[in-house]
């Protein structure tokens, strides 16, 4: 859209160009084995690949609140929200319902984690850390509290189980529908559903929250906590996030920083459930919330006991007593991978009054990418707009029927592309057994740390799931991992043209080799600089032409 040209002649001049700057560059490739992700004998089998998942469960569609980029017009994974903005282009994320299609990643997310053990000592310790931290396994419990008024069970999940008889008050998630079905026709409604929507247009990603002010409104319920009976009140809260846990979280504000300061800013009491060794804890004159280890008090059959010690026997007695159970949680989500972007591969999938959603017949792939498409600024799903890519039959009973017009997340294409490397031509299979057995897995990947939390797990799960579908010998595609460097270079952003390449930033003066004091050549406010990555989108790369001609 920038550019008015075509995405498929955009990306074909592109490849040429590079090739002819590696090969000029000297470095050593086999061309023999040059592909792209972008043609249809390699997205053939990506839609292939898609379809196996399929069968097995592990592609699914479901309506969620999703990330949306109103400048893009299109969803974004959590793994591509960067400080709350868009990955690509920097505005501020939205949050949507939509109904999309996901890969079912959060079942692997024990695996992702177990298997480090055998990627210890071979790949970047820091790799592995923000992995550990993107997957964020706590174990803890799940407990069964329900509302006063009403009886509607509100379970939530807790590390911190030895702190249940201190909760004050709970939270819920602004987009936790029993929010609405409570307040629906109620005198708090007005007041409620208004904040509510404050919250969501502000967006929850984790991020984002970490930094932002916490915010609430009480609902005018109260939840009855099972543990001693309490009566304690019900908010909704923009900490409290529906993608993780349950949606619900029990506060503590004695134990809790983050629940310590919320409860002062709205005057909630403050209960002691645990205490320092030496000295008494007053919840008066308490500055901040005690969190190191201590004896309880006020739990009931815990009194006494020293809280890090009776952690397991809290669940057990949860347990017995039918009030919850031990579980695990992941911070990991599945994978968001419907986009609603032209340049991808489609998803092979039907539409079908009559038999519903229909997968598209192995030997009907691919699915290409029409051409008869419109694009314009803010147009939505610009495959949408192609009559012939659309109206089809169903495979199924014949019948009209219409084509999904979401591409696949890119990400997925990259997420297999080394096992097609191996056997780059193969027309009847992605890849071929015995050059595998030759090949894989990869000996030595070389990629930035920035690909951590995204391409590196997505690459792992989809190799964990086509080694179940019988497809692998192996579950780990990379056995050594080496993290170069990243070259940076100050990048320019004009906060309502985005960012701008050089020769859009005017009226600045050169230091060295950057510009100072520049305006936005096409509305003229000052731009922002900032030194980071070099990266097409950000239009601060270094041109190797040029390099070359000076240096050779
Ligand atoms: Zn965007
Ligand atoms: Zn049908
Ligand atoms: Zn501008």
């Amino acid at each position: 859209i920038r550019t008015g040209v075509h995405p498929h002649e955009f990306t074909e001049a592109n490849i040429a160009r590079m090739t002819e700057q590696m090969r000029r560059a000297g470095w050593g490739y086999d061309w023999s084995r040059e592909l792209a992700t972008s043609h249809p004998d390699y997205y053939r089998w990506t839609q292939w690949l898609f379809l196996r998942f399929l069968e097995k469960g592990l592609a699914f569609k479901k309506t969620a609140p999703v990330n949306w980029c109103p400048s893009c017009q299109t969803v974004l994974a959590n793994e591509q929200v960067k400080d709350g903005g868009c990955e690509r282009c920097g505005t501020q994320v939205e949050q949507r319902d939509m109904d999309q299609w996901f890969f079912r990643m959060s079942a692997y997310a024990q695996r992702l984690l177990d298997n480090h053990a055998r990627l210890e000592g071979k790949w970047p310790e820091a790799v592995l850390k923000l992995q550990k931290e993107w997957i964020g396994r706590s174990e803890g419990a799940r407990v069964e509290f329900e509302v006063a008024e009403t009886g509607d069970p509100v379970p939530v999940f807790t590390t911190r189980p030895d702190t249940l008889w201190g909760v004050t008050f709970m939270s819920l998630a602004p987009e936790h529908p029993l929010v609405e079905k409570l307040v629906r026709g109620t005198e708090h409604e007005e007041r409620v559903m208004a904040a509510v929507r404050e919250m969501r247009a502000a967006g929850t990603s984790e991020k984002d929250l970490a930094e932002r002010e916490k915010v609430g409104v009480f609902t005018g319920f109260h939840v009855i906590n099972p543990v001693n009976g309490e009566k304690v009140p019900l908010w909704v809260a923009n900490f409290a996030l529906m993608t993780y846990g349950t949606g619900a979280v029990m506060a503590v504000p004695a134990h809790d920083q983050r629940d310590f300061e919320f409860a002062r800013k709205y005057g909630i009491p403050i209960k002691v459930v645990i205490e320092p060794r030496e000295g008494r804890l007053d919840p008066e004159t308490m500055t901040e919330a005690y969190v190191d280890p201590g004896v309880m008090v006020a739990s009931g059959p815990f009194d006494g006991r020293l809280n890090t010690e009776a952690m397991g026997d809290v669940i057990s007695w949860l347990e017995e007593h039918g009030h919850g159970r031990r579980e695990i949680n992941y911070k990991l989500r599945d994978w968001l991978i419907s986009r609603q972007r032209y340049w991808g591969a489609p998803i092979p999938i039907v539409y079908c009054d009559a038999c519903g959603v229909v997968p598209v017949p192995e030997e009907e792939l691919p699915v290409l990418l029409p051409t008869d498409v419109q694009f314009h600024e803010g147009g939505g799903n610009p495959l949408a707009t192609s009559e012939s890519f659309v109206h089809t039959s169903c495979p199924s009973c014949g019948g009209p029927a219409r084509r999904e017009t979401d591409t696949m997340d890119t990400f997925v294409d990259s997420s297999w592309y080394f096992l097609r490397y191996c056997d780059p031509h193969n027309d009847r299979a992605p890849f071929g057994e015995a050059a595998l057995r030759h090949w894989m897995p990869v000996d030595q990947y070389i990629g930035g740390i920035e690909h951590a939390t995204m391409h590196l797990i997505y690459a792992r799960f989809f190799t964990m799931v086509l080694h179940d579908l019988g497809l692998l010998d192996f579950d780990e595609p990379f056995d050594r991992l080496f993290c170069q460097g990243m070259v940076c270079k100050t990048a320019y952003y004009c906060p309502e043209h985005k960012y701008l390449r050089e020769d859009e930033v005017i009226d600045g003066r050169r230091e060295g080799d950057v510009i100072v004091d520049g305006k936005c050549a096409h509305c003229g406010t000052p731009v922002e600089s900032e030194m980071t990555k070099i990266s097409k989108s950000k239009f601060n790369i270094v041109d190797p032409d040029a390099m070359m001609d000076r240096f050779g």
